[in-house]
């Protein structure tokens, strides 16, 4: 792995995941006095007379966040909710290849909110046009439900094992 594709986890004073940020950035934190260090990764950083392993989990020494992020309905961040898969048959869509479907249709008063929007193959998407899902008889994999960033992080935790015990809850 490259040093830059090195991540941590940066949690507030509350132990609430608040960020995912380059492992340097947290280091760098770390040694301003902001953060403890919870967790590392397993490379080393040297400077002439020194050597610091790569945070990996951050932790705020007094900073306690009140407001979650939230995320936009885009399609980039409906390919994260719905794991970049049709939610009517299952393929995996390639990115740049994704369609966003409205359960409800647009035309019949439907709104492009979360718990409305699915990530949709092109063709599940023509074969549904504005037919409701019944109609074109398809079936949704799960209910569309609202990107929160505690999910948000739980996905993109992907390979740092060392995080999973900070994202229960
Ligand atoms: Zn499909």
């Amino acid at each position: 792995m490259t040093l830059n594709s090195y991540q941590a986890l940066k949690l507030d004073a509350a132990y609430r995941p608040i960020a995912i940020i380059p492992a340097t950035d947290a280091l760098v934190s770390h040694m301003l006095g902001k953060t403890y260090v919870l967790e590392t990764h397993d490379r080393i950083i040297r400077s002439a007379n020194e050597a610091h392993a790569l945070p990996a989990v951050v932790v705020l020494k007094s900073r306690v966040v009140k407001k979650l992020r939230t995320f936009a309905c885009s399609t980039k961040n409906l390919r994260i909710r719905d794991d970049g898969e049709c939610q009517y048959c299952g393929t995996e869509i390639q990115p740049g290849k994704e369609s966003v479907d409205h359960v409800k249709p647009k035309c019949k008063g439907g709104k492009h909110e979360w718990t409305n929007i699915v990530l949709s193959c092109v063709c599940c998407n023509q074969k549904k046009g504005a037919k409701t899902v019944a109609q074109a008889g398809l079936r949704l994999k799960k209910p569309p439900v609202e990107l929160d960033y505690f999910t948000y992080l739980k996905k993109m935790c992907g390979e740092f094992e060392k995080w999973k015990i900070y994202l229960k809850g």
